[in-house]
């Protein structure tokens, strides 16, 4: 039985069966058959079913968000910003994909030509993070869905009820049940879809985990993209105006109470702003309000899993045992709810947890530079490859330190940030594959390659 509770009452809110394995195999067995079906209408149609569930999602997101709020703690004014930036995000892939459909014709002599068309990869799982569930999820059944594919959709287990609401709004929105198929449980049934006879899987989690699904993706040689966690480094030069980019880090670093893929997760400032810097940041973070949720002035709530209160608490007291200075919170709050004070950890090094290790809550490390080369030794002086940015007056030598440091965005005088025109990808440890995009498009899609004589 998955028991739904909501982080910041601490009570379950619901209760549900979860799918067994020859439920898992029967909706497969569905979602084949659908898949053929779906890849034969024509374009417009699919087109007009996803407009129709995107505006659904603009028209309800109260409802949507007070749902996501209730399961996962998000502060209700960020749900609400997630659906509606869900909704832009299908449209880039409305504007987009019927291009990317086309058969292109790449060389013609005589009688001969040479063109590539597009199929849809098949029958694809969708196995999902609980921390942006409409953004991971969109990023990949919606063009999976325009592209032809059918999705065995698994929503992460503290996000089951937002992934019912999604299946409830493609249903009504004329999506096929046997072309969106919803599989609901914790890993073991996601680890029990993963011996379906897929032809992709994309999943958006951890690294632990993604590893996890990489080694059983392998043995039916599936389609494999994984969006996994990172590390992410800043650099702040010493050109800037420390105010405004103390600000901006700050809110990098906490939104969604730190817990995102491209949250800010180390800082390293240059000695000459180092001072201003830390007291601007400090007196920003002082200055979130932490609470209720549903309340829509907050901007930091509960954690979603309690577990993770303990990584903190971990990560908190090894910095502090090896010299580090709290400036601010450093605990976790007495319950009800999945608290942890927004946290500001200052003399930190790499010898310590807090800035080797995906922290993934309300707490950063802030350490002191003395030039661009320590900096750029610092920010590769890790495994992950999600994000990296670096603040100066001079984006000339902004974007020669981020040149050199291996990530799949590179943040330029802005940081958490994602844009639907962009590839949403990870390098090492961060993830294989690239959602959003054109390439994002392309993922979901198998070229033909076509010889023509004649
Ligand atoms: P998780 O790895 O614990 O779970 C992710 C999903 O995998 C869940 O649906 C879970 O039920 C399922 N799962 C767990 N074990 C499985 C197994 N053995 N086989 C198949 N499925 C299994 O991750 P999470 O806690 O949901 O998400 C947090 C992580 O996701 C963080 O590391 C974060 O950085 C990362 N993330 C990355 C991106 C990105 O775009 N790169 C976006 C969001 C989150």
């Amino acid at each position: 039985m998955l028991k739904i509770h909501n982080p910041f009452t601490g009570k379950i809110i619901r209760e549900m069966e979860m799918d067994t394995p020859p439920a898992i195999a029967a909706a497969y067995e569905k979602a084949r058959r659908g898949q053929r079906q779906w890849a034969a209408t024509v374009f417009k149609e699919r087109e007009q079913i996803i407009r129709v569930f995107r505006n659904s999602l603009e028209q309800n997101v109260e409802q949507l968000a007070r749902t996501l709020t209730s399961e996962m703690g998000k502060p209700k004014q960020q749900a609400k910003d997630e659906i509606l930036g869900t909704c832009q995000r299908i449209d880039f892939f409305l504007e987009q994909t019927a291009s990317e459909l086309k058969m292109k014709e790449v060389y013609r002599k005589a009688q001969a030509t040479e063109r590539i068309s597009y199929d849809p990869l098949g029958v694809v799982a969708n196995i999902s993070a609980w921390n942006y569930p409409y953004f991971v999820g969109s990023n990949v059944f919606v063009p999976a869905l325009l592209t032809g594919n059918a999705v065995l959709y698994k929503p992460s287990e503290f996000a089951t009820l937002t992934g019912l609401a999604i299946a409830d709004l493609l249903y009504a929105a004329g999506v096929p049940q046997d072309v969106f198929v919803l599989v609901i449980g914790t890993g073991a049934v996601g680890a029990e879809l993963l011996r379906q006879r897929l032809d992709g899987v994309f999943f958006t989690g951890s690294y632990a985990t993604g590893r996890k699904i990489a080694i059983e993706a392998a043995k039916h040689l599936m389609k494999i993209q994984l969006e996994l966690g990172g590390k992410d480094p800043t650099y702040v030069c010493d050109d800037v105006e420390a105010k405004s980019v103390a600000a901006s880090l700050a809110d990098g670093a906490f939104y969604n109470a730190g817990q995102s893929c491209c949250a800010v997760e180390r800082i390293y400032v240059h000695a000459k702003v180092y001072d201003a810097f830390l007291a601007a940041f400090v007196d920003t973070v002082r200055g979130f309000r932490m609470g209720d949720p549903c309340d829509e002035s907050t901007y930091i709530g509960p954690l979603t899993r309690a577990a993770q209160l303990s990584v903190l608490e971990e990560q908190v007291n090894d910095a502090v045992a090896q010299g580090a200075e709290i400036l601010v919170g450093g605990r976790r709050v007495d319950g009800p709810g999945n608290f942890f004070e927004p946290t500001v950890l200052a003399g930190v090094s790499h010898k310590m947890l807090v800035m080797r290790e995906e922290s993934f809550g309300p707490v950063i490390g802030i350490q002191k530079v003395d030039g661009d080369e320590q900096a750029l030794e610092l920010m590769r002086d890790t495994k992950f490859g999600l994000t990296a940015g670096v603040y100066s007056a001079d984006r000339e030598r902004a974007e020669r330190i981020l040149r050199e440091v291996d990530s799949g965005s590179a943040y330029v005088n802005c940081c958490d940030r994602v844009s639907p025109r962009l590839p949403w990808s990870g390098r090492g440890n961060s993830g294989i594959g690239v959602t959003l995009s054109l390439h994002g498009i392309q993922a979901f899609l198998k070229p033909r390659a076509w010889h023509v004589e004649g």
